[in-house]
């Protein structure tokens, strides 16, 4: 099974999948996720990025569409994936088309889930990762047991930079123009499932399970 997540910047797309990936044991796919590990380590790829990412903006679609064409050759997307923040844009889900038919496939589900913008807001100024295992805490909803300290890691959790107000607002701008008319391309292929994000992140997955009817 091949699913889509689509939602604006904080609507809960990475717990989502996560749970997901676990419930039906298929992997998480998370562009975003890939591009900060290459920022992390500093490869040509991380450097390219780096300050385009910083600024909340979007990395090319060539640059992006290259990346996700050699995590979907590798054998463990056989039974599936999650495919988390990727597409962001026409011309990337046009390419994952083209993709997924050389390799006589095809996009099952695109979950869409939908969060009111002060609760998005919220969640975003709220948010703090480990810059280790990449944990993600919210500092009302889901605290670390020690504050501003990761309970596995036991190291000082940080905003992400693009988390930050001023970018928060080029990255709201970004999803409005690029990547929310995907919802319109999907929807006229009848693949959206329309979710309402804001909850309970168990009680969010058990619906979701319910509306695949797996
Ligand atoms: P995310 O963690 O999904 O919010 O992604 C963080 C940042 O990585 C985004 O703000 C973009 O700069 C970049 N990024 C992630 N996925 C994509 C994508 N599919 N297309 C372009 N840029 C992306």
């Amino acid at each position: 099974m091949i699913l889509i997540l689509l939602g604006p910047p904080g609507a809960g797309k990475g717990t989502q999948a996560k749970l997901l990936a676990a419930a039906f044991s298929i992997p998480h796919i998370s562009t975003g996720d890939m591009f900060r590990d290459q920022k992390a380590r500093g490869t040509e790829l991380g450097k390219k990025v780096q300050a385009i990412m910083d600024s909340g903006g979007l990395v090319t679609d060539d640059i992006t569409n290259s990346m996700v064409d050699e995590r979907l050759a590798r054998a463990d997307v056989m039974s599936g994936c999650i495919l988390d923040g990727y597409p962001r844009t026409v011309g990337q889900a046009e390419h994952l088309d083209r993709l997924l038919a050389k390799l006589g496939r095809g996009v099952d589900r695109v979950l869409s889930y939908e969060v009111s913008e002060e609760a998005l807001v919220d969640r975003i100024g709220g948010r703090r990762s480990c810059p280790a295992c990449g944990a993600v805490y919210h500092l009302t909803q889901n605290p670390p047991s020690r504050v501003g300290t990761c309970d596995k890691e036991g190291v000082a959790l940080v905003q992400r930079e693009d988390d930050k107000p001023e970018k928060v607002r080029n990255r709201m701008q970004e999803y409005a123009a690029k990547t929310a008319p995907l919802k319109g391309y999907y929807a006229g292929r009848g693949l959206v499932v329309e979710l309402d994000g804001l909850g309970a992140p168990e009680a969010i997955l058990a619906e979701t399970r319910r509306r695949l009817g797996r």
